[in-house]
């Protein structure tokens, strides 16, 4: 039972990488940003509700992150652990999945933290646009989500840190070597306590 935090500016790649860790330990990757696409795409209700913020490359508010967190947390394939990739994004999400996971008897083993050079990001994020078409990869939005995440997430860093959870990981380099990185770091939790 592994249960871990994928964190990082947009266009650190924690999307990639939390696949590539939640393959690895046979676990889902739950990332709040490709849920979000997801019922935006489908015109659910918290679709209509989320897309304005999510094409602006505002946070969506904490209620309805949290809310769909909650119930996808539910789910069954989470029994064995899972990947969190893009929550908690604020102290608010942070407060709520201590609860949840209190709640559950389970507590979180390590946030892992993708440092990339913040010149790298822009750059990176505008490449994607160019194959994806995602609606907030646009310059203007790409600067204003990595504003929020400075604002709102950075910080939390410094929260898991005084936990002891925080596991620095460097981003930089291709898809390949931040994975051999990240692979190895999934080994010895793994091999934890065994
Ligand atoms: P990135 O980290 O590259 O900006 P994500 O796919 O993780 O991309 O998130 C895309 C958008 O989805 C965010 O800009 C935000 O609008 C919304 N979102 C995702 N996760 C959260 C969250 N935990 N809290 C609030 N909004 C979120």
């Amino acid at each position: 039972m592994t249960i871990l935090v994928l964190m990082g500016p947009p266009g650190s790649g924690k999307g990639t990488q939390a696949q590539v860790l939640a393959g690895r330990l046979g676990m889902p990757a739950i990332s709040t940003g490709d849920i979000f696409r997801a019922n935006v795409a489908d015109r659910t209700d918290l679709g209509n509700r989320a897309q304005d913020f999510v094409d602006a490359g505002e946070y969506v508010p904490d209620q309805l992150t949290n809310q769909m967190v909650r119930e996808r947390l539910a789910a069954k394939d989470t029994r064995h652990g899972f990947v969190l990739d893009g929550y908690p994004r604020t102290l608010d999400q942070v407060e709520v999945l201590d609860e949840l996971l209190a709640n559950q008897d389970r507590k979180l083993d390590a946030v892992v933290v993708l440092d990339v050079d913040p010149d790298h990001l822009v750059q990176r994020l505008l490449h994607r646009a160019e194959l994806e078409h995602r609606s907030d990869d646009t310059e203007d939005v790409i600067r204003r989500r990595l504003q929020v995440y400075n604002e709102q997430t950075h910080p939390l860093i410094k929260v898991y840190d005084e936990r002891g959870l925080i596991i620095p990981v460097d981003g930089t380099g291709e898809i390949d070597e931040v994975t051999a990185r990240i692979l190895h770091l999934a080994d010895s939790l793994e091999n934890r306590g065994s």
